[in-house]
């Protein structure tokens, strides 16, 4: 009773997400607001960290592809809007298109960067990824805290249920944010696609579709149905349909269907 008490009181009430697409790869950058007290958190700040900081901090330059707060040219909404107070990086995994400049905003924020402590070794591959597609990064940032499965952090105000789902990389893992007022939001890296699973093929990481393909099943599909599911690559889409018509893992997918995902 306790316990559910509680997670009442942590769970989030109508967060503020903007998604920010950004590098060659056009990996989702997600950032979580507790509207109630400006509490934030950046997950898998990739790249274009110029951009994400301007409009969390000033709302100014591009913006977001996709916001559930105010628009760019809704000033009276931004107004009442709290200001927004960054208080940790989180990553799903460490490939360089999520992971490449953590240091930037690290150095912006001065807070620390969670990981967890599996894709430490791709992390330090980061550099060399991202030169096969001809970008130079900065010297990667060390996880400051390594993210356990199975265990509930709070940054600030905003509570996160950290699931390990190894299968795309070995330390990959899916970040649920509980709300009390509608779906709960999963970011999901590229663990899961809207029809699709991530890659299973990339060099040192792990890779595994019948690793990946459990995960899924054992740690995804028991969330509630509604919840929104956030790819690290591509449209939205929610544990119910994914589970209803994903050809790889979903429930009608069978056994022995091999195959790579789309997206890296
Ligand atoms: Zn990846
Ligand atoms: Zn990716």
């Amino acid at each position: 009773m306790k316990d559910a008490l509680l997670a009442f009181l942590m769970a989030l009430t109508n967060p503020w997400i903007d998604h920010f697409f950004v590098g060659p790869l056009q990996m989702r950058c997600s950032v979580v607001t507790d509207r109630a007290t400006g509490d934030t958190i950046i997950i898998d700040g990739g790249d274009e960290p110029d951009r994400i900081i301007a409009w969390v901090d000033r709302h100014e330059g591009r913006g977001p592809d996709w916001s559930t707060g105010p628009e760019s040219n809704d000033e009276k909404e931004r107004e009442q809007m709290p200001t927004r107070r960054v208080v940790a990086l989180v990553n799903t995994h460490a490939h360089f298109d999520h992971s490449g400049f953590i240091p930037s905003l690290k150095k912006h924020y001065e807070v620390d960067w969670y990981l967890h402590a599996d894709d430490n070794f791709l992390q330090t591959l980061a550099r060399t990824s991202a030169l096969r597609y001809g970008m130079s990064l900065p010297e990667p940032a060390k996880a400051d805290v390594a993210f356990e499965g199975g265990k509930t952090y709070h940054f600030g105000s905003i509570e996160l249920d950290v699931l390990h789902t190894p299968g795309h990389t070995l330390g990959g893992c899916c970040l649920l944010v509980r709300c009390e007022d509608g779906p709960d939001h999963v970011f999901v890296g590229d663990t899961l696609f809207a029809g699709s699973v991530g890659r299973t093929d990339i060099a040192n990481s792990g890779g595994d579709f019948e690793l990946l393909a459990s995960s899924i099943h054992q740690q995804l599909w028991p969330l509630d149905l509604d919840t929104v599911v956030h790819p690290g690559h591509g449209p939205l889409t929610t544990i119910g349909h994914e589970r209803n018509t994903n050809p790889f893992v979903g429930d009608d997918a069978g056994s022995g269907i091999y195959g790579f995902g789309k997206y890296a």
